[in-house]
């Protein structure tokens, strides 16, 4: 059953937290021991429509505001669950929604809204361009009615799980453009009939449960209508995505944030060592209130973002800067709640070395803190650039 379109924010959250209450700690350990992906978890989401929230109603989705998106993977990271299995489909469907033909439109998004077609894969990373994206060497070639990709792409998540993956491929050499950012296209690429035939998947072990891959292209046809936008365009299209993917990661380590300070604060009012509760001792307790502060500090530059994310105004350094002090201050609480917990942190029945793992990947995807601090550094303070 989809939602209510009319459902308050306050009205998600409490919703939101009811679906996640059938998904406590014990089926996300049992999915991390098993490095399993969350099939019904996902299926939660499609089934109520909380995936398909930023879809328009006119192509069968909600229809949602970026902050009712906020709060819906906020509210599933402060109940302990995890969105990673599935945000990217939230946010990876821009691309096509800004620059996508009405036609293109037409033939995936209601799909992507009902949950028939998944769209949960992107593939920009290299293994050899790393951050600076302008360098990526996979290559799509024109031919005829069709284009030929060859290359590699790596740390491509739940491209095992998604019908659809949006890719970014250079159609023109770098050398030959006026900017480095110019030549990059984005193609939808169908997966379903390709993988094991002219893309190969090969998983990559991590420290998290998190279904990522490196991606071989080989001689794969992707037909000329499933390319987004404009050719040679592509970065731009692609950076349009990235903020609305940079706020709700933001709103993700909120979540996380506060699933982690409450945790603290509860056992350190429940446990006693020298016959009182270690939470009266301050060395205990003001560190969990630190944590508490810049979690709620951080939240409300994660609201001012996605609010001018909404309003359609320039939002980079708003989004950049959410990102920043989100994925700081979740990282500070699970350190925090780690040092709570002491020995007993370590055990997994807890969700805090779960969560500790988990929240760290935020302070280096989808784009790491240093990058995030040479943006303001450069465009905002007008210092000089280092690259
Ligand atoms: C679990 C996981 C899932 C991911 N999922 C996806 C996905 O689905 N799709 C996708 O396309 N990508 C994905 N990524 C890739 C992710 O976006 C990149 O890892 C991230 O952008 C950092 O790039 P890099 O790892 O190549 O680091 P590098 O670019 O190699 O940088 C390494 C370190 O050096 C620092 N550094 C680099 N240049 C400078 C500089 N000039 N000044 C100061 N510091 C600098 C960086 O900040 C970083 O800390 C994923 C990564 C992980 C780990």
């Amino acid at each position: 059953m989809f939602k209510d379109h009319n459902e308050s924010y306050e009205q998600i959250r409490e919703a939101v937290k009811r679906l996640c209450a059938s998904f406590p700690g014990e089926y996300w350990r049992q999915q991390d021991s098993e490095s399993r992906y969350p099939t019904e978890f996902v299926q939660a989401l499609v089934d109520t429509g909380y995936l398909a929230a930023l879809v328009p109603e006119e192509y069968g989705g909600s229809g949602l505001d970026l902050k009712a998106a906020c709060i819906i993977l906020e509210t599933i990271h402060e109940t302990g669950c995890n969105g990673a299995a599935c945000h990217a489909q939230m946010y990876t469907m821009g691309t096509l929604l800004r620059h996508g033909s009405e036609t293109q439109k037409q033939r995936w998004l209601p799909g992507i809204a009902n949950g028939t077609l998944r769209l949960q894969a992107f593939g920009v990373t290299e293994p050899d361009s790393g951050t600076d994206t302008t360098r990526i060497t996979t290559t799509a070639v024109r031919d005829g009615d069709h284009y030929v990709v060859n290359g590699q792409k790596i740390w491509t998540s739940r491209v095992g799980h998604s019908d659809l993956m949006v890719l970014l491929a250079r159609t023109a050499s770098r050398d030959t453009m006026p900017k480095p950012t110019q030549g990059l296209s984005v193609f939808m690429v169908d997966l379903r009939e390709e993988v094991g035939h002219s893309i190969t998947i090969t998983p990559i072990e991590t420290m998290i449960n998190h279904s990522t891959n490196s991606v071989f292209f080989d001689d794969l046809k992707v037909p000329a209508e499933n390319l987004i936008g404009n050719e040679g365009e592509g970065f731009g299209h692609i950076l349009d995505g990235m903020n609305a993917e940079r706020i709700l990661i933001g709103a993700e380590c909120i979540g996380d944030a506060r699933f982690l300070v409450q945790r603290a604060a509860a056992y350190a009012s429940e446990r006693e060592v020298f016959g009182r509760p270690i939470g009266q001792n301050q060395g205990i307790q003001f560190p969990i209130a630190e944590a508490h502060i810049q979690t709620e500090a951080a939240a409300l530059m994660v609201e001012k973002a996605a609010t001018s994310f909404d309003e359609g105004q320039p939002c980079g350094t708003e989004a950049n800067m959410a990102k920043l002090l989100a994925s700081e201050a979740s990282w500070k609480a699970a350190d925090v709640c780690m040092q709570t917990l002491g020995g007993f942190a370590f055990a997994l029945e807890h969700d805090v070395e779960r969560k500790f793992r988990e929240t760290r990947l935020y302070r280096i995807a989808p784009i790491s803190t240093n990058l995030i601090l040479s943006h303001v550094g450069t465009h905002v303070l007008g210092m000089p650039k280092s690259f």
